[in-house]
């Protein structure tokens, strides 16, 4: 049997957070973005799972994403966020791929409207769109590219008391307005942007984070089903004496004696390296701190209260006991980093 770590994907936990999801957001479409292949989770595993939950409408950030994609959902509506260049209109045209108009010149070339795009205008993030205040360049681009959808993003959404959402959503409504009946569909929900209520749901929302079981912010975990379980196994056990030394640098030293284990995962499969001396595993729902510094391909973990381990144990980096929203705030980042860094040498066990 591999040695190798792994990851156990649930199929039930992504068709529950897309239905609670899609429940939230009432009568808008609920659409899913699966950019960077699902978040690290896997486009081949989750696509086909949300469209058999009746998800038709799903975003990517780039045009081989989406092409790919398209091999998987022959009838998806797709999106492409970045857009494409004029001289991939033709493959998009014939895959049915849809751009993300963010900048007015790309609607120059007129065959933009065969290829049915979004409009994106920036209501507040300063980062993609045509900003709210350049109304005639909106309503030009408009007019050009005959869009299928109106799009712009929060940038505070997971701050539900900002009053920087309230802004946004104001502005998204002053451009919707002036562009009357020209745009059929409206899109400002991420995940968290849907869980802020109706007001910002408009025809359609776009969650990414809760279908794969992690919140907005780390604080404050949403309750999202675990879709990823990720275990590794023990390599080897040892004793060690009061005041020896463990790992590179010898950066932790064993205040008593310890009984240690080590087992095979690293920063190489994107277990982060900041969470040496602070990070924690679960061993059958138990805690074990883990020692010194993380390697490349190794961890070594302070087992001296576990009974019954052995060579092969599997140990839970992620999952039931060590949720993903609690990793996250231990390292330091938000669950979207966990998940898009896990490395691509593990097995994927689908259940
Ligand atoms: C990634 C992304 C989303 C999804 O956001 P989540 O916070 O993962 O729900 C929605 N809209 C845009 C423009 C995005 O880039």
């Amino acid at each position: 049997m591999s040695r190798r770590p792994r990851l156990i994907l649930s199929r039930q936990a992504v068709a529950q957070n897309y239905q609670r999801l899609s429940s939230v957001s009432g009568n808008a479409e609920c659409a899913a973005s699966i950019k960077a292949d699902a978040y690290g989770v896997g486009i081949g595993f989750v696509a086909p799972i949300l469209w058999e939950e009746g998800c038709r409408t799903y975003f990517v950030a780039y045009l081989e994403e989406a092409l790919a994609l398209r091999e998987l959902l022959h009838d998806a509506t797709i999106y492409v966020f970045h857009g494409f260049d004029p001289q991939d209109f033709d493959v998009a045209r014939s895959a049915r791929i849809r751009p993300v108009i963010n900048l007015s010149e790309e609607a120059l070339n007129p065959k933009i409207k065969q290829l049915n795009p979004a409009v994106h205008v920036d209501t507040g993030m300063r980062r993609l769109g045509i900003p709210q205040y350049e109304m005639g360049r909106i309503l030009d681009l408009v007019e050009r590219s005959n869009p299928s959808l109106l799009m712009s993003h929060l940038s505070k959404a997971d701050e539900p008391q900002s009053a920087d959402n309230l802004i946004q959503l104001e502005l998204f409504n002053s451009i919707r307005h002036e562009l009357g009946g020209a745009c059929p569909s409206s899109s400002l929900a991420n995940t968290a942007g849907i869980l802020l209520g109706p007001a910002f749901h408009f025809e359609l929302v776009r969650p990414g984070i809760g279908l794969y079981g992690g919140s907005p912010d780390p604080n404050d975990p949403k309750g999202f089903e675990p879709v990823v379980t990720w275990q590794a196994q023990v390599m080897e056990l040892q004793d060690v004496a009061m005041g020896e030394p463990v790992g590179y640098g010898g950066s932790f030293l064993a205040p008593c004696a310890l009984k240690l284990a080590t087992i095979g995962i690293g920063y190489a499969d994107g277990y982060h390296r900041i969470l040496g001396g602070q990070g924690e595993v679960a061993i059958d729902g138990q805690i074990c701190p883990i020692v010194g510094r993380v390697s490349m391909d190794l961890v070594t973990l302070d087992v001296s209260a576990i009974p019954n381990i052995k060579q092969g144990t599997w140990v839970e980096i992620m999952g039931p006991t060590i949720s993903i929203d609690t990793m996250a705030v231990k390292a330091n980042t938000i669950a979207y980093e966990l998940l898009t860094r896990l490395g691509p040498r593990m097995d994927r066990v689908l259940v």
